[in-house]
């Protein structure tokens, strides 16, 4: 079966089908998303197709092309990757090889991942084969963003556009190739913002689910307003650090889900559905606009860290000011409120 394993690109899947099947495949494509949303996959996935030998099915994952594909051992599917910049000599070198004819003739294809990193040189230089491509090689470049390349490159090639993935085809995936039971795909999907890569990170990412748990604990002690037990918690972030922005995403998350639970009947939007119990247990101790102001306080410490302020003494006042927030007086102002 062709294009396993990619997840909420319909579209794009039947177009490339077709275009596999009749022989209309352009010579460069350009796939354009965020990270975690099948570039890499739907690149392979169409390499395969370019190389397969099968006449109908493409890519049959039976024939020797394909085979060897999945075996990462096709030497006409050359991949560009991991590199901090791409620079001209990387793009020399693909030309050199270019001059050298496959074995029988068969199609070759390049896959240059995050093509972005390409300096103006290295584009100028593969611009230069895209206007004049020989026969039977294909390009397909990645980016999450086709504004920062050249527009003549952009032109010279079929720019597809993946979107994020719906949480029910994220959930469906789940279930039927992984087999997870239904209470566990139903999380992770909620939890992977639309994106496939993300969904297959926390269901096996073990250290993911330990940091959701402490975050999740940690604002059981925020909200019941021990300033010693949340001030014991800088240590927790401060080992966090690479993945302080993930935090801040699940923290807003959480308060979002408390806000939810609040004031809206549909549960379905919950994010955190397997925590339904806390939820409910945090939401009848505080009021909603204390749930917003806690939000605004995550998301300006987000900012502040992104410009690079002084790490730990950030995350300090952010869980002062959120504590400050859930337990200042009865009304629902607080100094950090006044203070903006
Ligand atoms: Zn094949």
């Amino acid at each position: 079966m062709s294009f396993r394993n990619i997840v909420g690109q319909d579209r794009i899947v039947s177009y490339l089908r077709k275009a596999l099947i009749e022989k209309k495949t352009s010579h460069a494509f350009l796939f354009e998303g965020l990270r975690g949303l099948g570039k890499k996959t739907l690149a392979f996935e169409l390499a395969k197709g370019i190389c397969c030998e099968d006449e109908e099915d493409k890519p049959c994952g039976k024939c020797s092309s394909c085979v060897k594909a999945e075996r990462n051992s096709n030497t006409n599917i050359i991949w560009v990757k991991d590199e901090k910049t791409i620079k001209i000599e990387a793009i020399r070198r693909i030309q050199d090889e270019v001059k050298i004819k496959t074995f029988d003739g068969d199609s070759r294809v390049y896959v240059i991942c995050d093509s972005e990193k390409m300096t103006i040189q290295a584009q100028n230089a593969l611009l230069k084969t895209l206007e004049d491509p020989p026969q039977k090689l294909f390009f397909i470049l990645l980016t999450i963003n086709s504004n920062s390349l050249l527009p003549t490159i952009v032109s010279r090639c079929q720019l597809l556009k993946l979107r994020a993935a719906r949480v029910g085809e994220i959930q469906k995936y789940l279930s039927e190739e992984n087999e997870m039971p239904a209470s566990k795909s139903k999380v992770i999907a909620a939890l992977s913002n639309g994106s496939i890569g993300k969904a297959i990170k926390i269901s096996t990412d073990k250290a993911y689910v330990e940091r959701r748990n402490a975050v999740i604990h940690m604002t059981k002690d925020i909200i019941s307003g021990s300033v010693f037990s949340v001030l014991s918690k800088t240590d927790f972030l401060n080992t966090e650090k690479d993945n302080i922005f993930e935090i801040f995403e699940m923290l807003i998350s959480w308060y979002r889900d408390l806000i939810i639970y609040k004031e809206a009947e549909q549960l379905d939007y919950i994010i955190n559905c397997d925590k339904i119990e806390e939820i409910a247990f945090q939401a009848q101790k505080t009021e909603t606009q204390r749930l917003s102001n806690a939000i605004l306080i995550i998301e300006e410490t987000r900012a502040n860290i992104n410009n690079n302020a002084n790490y730990q003494l950030s995350l300090e006042v952010m869980l002062l000011n959120i504590q400050e927030v859930f337990n200042y007086g009865n009304n629902c102002r607080s100094s950090v409120q006044e203070g903006r």
